[in-house]
């Protein structure tokens, strides 16, 4: 490793293009790490099979991503950007973990619980033991620190929790307990003003949208729900859009919209209105540079390769560690 502080790692599920909750809640704080850790970011394609009916979407999905986050500035000088599925000792790990992975535990935990309210009818194996991948993901690059949003906070003890049964299990001290890293948005909530903000709920915004698709989806935001009529004095506190203002709008906005809002001098139209124009002008510089790398695929297929096998090394150092502890007979004779 580097003269860095230690080693950053997130990864998030090809299921579609980054929306405003990924970026406020995760690639905001992939991008500034950079500066001090050395970071590894990985697009999570075998996890999100755990919940696909069809993988058409898929290969899109992950250059999409990765058309993402570079755009966002994730510096592959720097940082390792990779595909999930193309280092496969994570798999291995998976199934080792596994053994000291609770049944119980992993069908206690709230995103286990969600996911099979989302998907009664594919409750698979798989999706059981996504926590086990995701720790597998961590603990394999050796990570210290997890830039995540807040619904990955029991995903981030649980990995915790199983590297210390891991380390007391085998009496090793190989692999190393992850820190969650949050920003200070950590939960950004959907259009419909309830849900977290997620691709698959279909009630997010797109960092990369065109202005039009973008103000499209603004409009159709639900704001208070006491406030019926035009002339109905409205609460900016119960009301996302004025969530969404505090973020895009600058600080003299965002108090005349909260003071014109609980008065009824601004409508939700008005108010939304504005704030579409505010989150078209923040990701314009975004979304030209994203357009640029559009133009230059066969570079990105590139980077990612090239992520892929400065990952492996890692990796497989790792893996002849983790091998030794649990006291697996060696490959090789010495
Ligand atoms: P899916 O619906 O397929 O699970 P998602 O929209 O939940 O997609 P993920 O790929 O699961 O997105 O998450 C990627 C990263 O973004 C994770 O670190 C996650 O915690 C964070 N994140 C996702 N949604 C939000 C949100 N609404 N607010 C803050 N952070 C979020
Ligand atoms: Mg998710």
């Amino acid at each position: 490793m580097s003269d860095k502080k230690g080693r950053v790692f997130s990864g998030a599920r090809p299921t579609g293009r980054q929306h405003l909750g990924n970026y406020f809640g995760a690639i905001q704080n992939y991008v500034a790490l950079q500066q001090d850790y050395d970071c590894v970011y990985c697009i999570v394609d075998v996890h999100a099979l755990t919940t696909m009916e069809t993988t058409e979407n898929i290969r899109q999905n992950t250059l999409e991503m990765a058309l993402d986050w570079l755009a966002a500035g994730i510096d592959p000088a720097q940082s390792i950007l990779f595909v999930q599925s193309h280092v496969p000792q994570v798999l291995e790990l998976h199934t080792y973990l596994s053994m000291v992975s609770p049944l119980g535990k992993l069908s206690e935990l709230p995103n286990f619980k969600e996911e099979v309210k989302n998907h009664p009818n594919n409750v698979n194996y798989g999706l059981l033991g996504y926590p086990v991948l995701m720790t597998s993901d961590i603990v394999l690059y050796k990570t210290n620190v997890v830039p995540v949003g807040v619904d990955q906070q029991s995903h981030l003890e649980f990995a915790r929790e199983t590297v210390r049964s891991f380390n007391y299990r085998y009496q090793t001290d190989v692999l190393i307990e992850p820190q969650m890293k949050l920003t200070a948005f950590p939960k950004i909530l959907g259009t419909d003003g309830k849900a977290k903000m997620s691709k698959s709920l279909d009630n997010h915004i797109e960092m990369a949208s065109t202005p039009e698709e973008t103000t499209q989806r603004v409009m159709s935001m639900l704001t208070d729900p006491q406030r019926l009529r035009r002339t109905d004095p409205g609460d900016p506190d119960v009301c996302n859009v004025y969530s969404l203002h505090k973020i895009f709008s600058k600080p003299e906005d965002v108090e005349r919209i909260n003071r014109e809002c609980r008065t009824a001098e601004i409508g939700c139209v008005q108010c939304k209105r504005l704030l579409a124009e505010n989150i078209n002008s923040y990701f314009a510089p975004y979304r030209e540079k994203r357009a640029a790398l559009e133009e230059k695929e066969d570079e990105v297929w590139d980077i990612l390769a090239d992520g892929a096998k400065r990952a492996s090394a890692i990796a497989e150092q790792t893996m002849i560690e983790v091998r030794d502890a649990i006291g697996l007979a060696p490959r090789q004779r010495a």
